[in-house]
């Protein structure tokens, strides 16, 4: 499938100066249309920066400090999203990308009812909607995501955590974009729920034909829902590739680690060996591969050579950023 929207070296610091930290490194990841791609690794390696950078939401300290977001609309030619007017902005958000958030299920207005929450966004994007097609959405939106229209006059407090969550997917797909970013939309929520949700999401996916980009801690989650998987560790992303692929035969240490970190879905169940240590400090990066530190197999150009995302198999489009996987020697590179 065609890109949809195309991150090429993108680099986020919180701060300015000296007391500037690198949250994101020269990111280079391609969502193609109608795929949902999901964004692992651990807590602090950046997935949420990255969802805020490439729909524009980072705020200060946070800053873009280089790299290139193109948007392939349907129809007509890429577009910058980075040089974009707030104008522009206005347009592009809801319309073309939607998201929702860590803990969004919480961020509904409390005193305002479902009904008044969906009508608004429409309200806002489509101004020459009537009342009465704007009721008409509302309801159908709540249906695509399986709520019953007489929920439409519930206040938040009246509906559970996952109807609420559902509510917030309904108001990400109201104006039909192209790209929903799910940032641990369901976190908050059990197993059993997060697994409906996103059964449910996936099968609008298809029926819809938006493209996802889904970020959460569980990578079994994660293996189940995503076509693609990118893995992240202290701001860079260390492999990408096929879910499948990943789930097979991971390349990159850390996410053979990750993959370990959590029982299997089916077939035999793996150990739950984890990954010794913690995530880096981003005030204090290790030298060379961030991950040296907790690499089982960490050799000799490690600790002093940055490997990067590089191809690792020209028939999956798979790439690694590991010198286990670099057949440029760590001199040459
Ligand atoms: P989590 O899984 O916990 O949500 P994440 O992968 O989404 O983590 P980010 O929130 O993107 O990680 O954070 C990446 C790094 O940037 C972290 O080290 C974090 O401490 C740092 N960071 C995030 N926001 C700020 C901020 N406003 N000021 C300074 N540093 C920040
Ligand atoms: Fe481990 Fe070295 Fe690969 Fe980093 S580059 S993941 S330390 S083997
Ligand atoms: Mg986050």
């Amino acid at each position: 499938a065609p890109p949809v929207l195309e991150i090429s070296s993108l680099s986020v610091d919180y701060g300015v100066g000296d007391g500037a930290v690198r949250a994101l490194h020269d990111v280079d990841l391609t969502l193609r249309r109608g795929e949902v791609l999901g964004l692992a690794g651990e807590s602090g390696s950046g997935k949420s920066t990255l969802a805020y950078a490439v729909t524009r939401l980072l705020s200060p300290p946070g800053v873009i400090t280089g790299g290139d977001v193109r948007y392939h609309p349907r129809e007509g030619g890429p577009v910058d999203v980075l040089a974009m007017t707030p104008r522009e902005l206005r347009a592009f958000r809801w319309q073309e990308i939607s998201i929702v958030f860590q803990g969004a299920m919480n961020s509904l207005n409390p005193v305002h009812t479902v009904r008044t929450q969906l009508t608004d966004v429409l309200r806002a994007h489509r101004p020459g909607m009537s009342r009465a097609a704007r009721t008409a959405r509302a309801e159908e939106l709540l249906a695509l995501v399986g709520i019953s229209a007489d929920r439409l006059g519930a206040y938040p407090h009246q509906l559970s955590g996952g109807m609420r969550q559902r509510v917030m997917i309904a108001m990400a797909l109201a104006l039909e974009p192209e790209i929903v970013v799910m940032d641990e939309p369901t976190t908050a929520l059990d197993v059993v729920m997060q697994r409906q949700i996103l059964r449910q999401l996936v099968r609008l996916r298809e029926e819809l034909g938006f493209s996802v980009v889904f970020i959460t801690h569980d990578i079994s989650l994660l293996i189940e829902f995503s076509d693609r998987i990118a893995i992240m560790y202290g701001g860079r992303i260390v492999e990408q590739a096929g879910a499948a692929d990943i789930y097979r035969d991971p390349r990159h240490p850390y996410s053979d680690g990750l993959l370990h970190s959590f029982p299997a879905l089916r077939g035999p169940r793996r150990e739950l060996t984890g990954i010794p240590g913690s995530p880096p400090d981003l005030r204090a990066m290790p030298p060379g591969c961030a991950f040296h530190p907790r690499c089982p197999k960490a050799f000799d150009p490690c600790d002093r050579r940055t490997p990067h995302l590089a191809p690792a198999d020209s028939d999956t489009g798979r790439s690694v950023a590991c010198w286990l996987n670099d057949d440029r020697r760590p001199g040459e590179a």
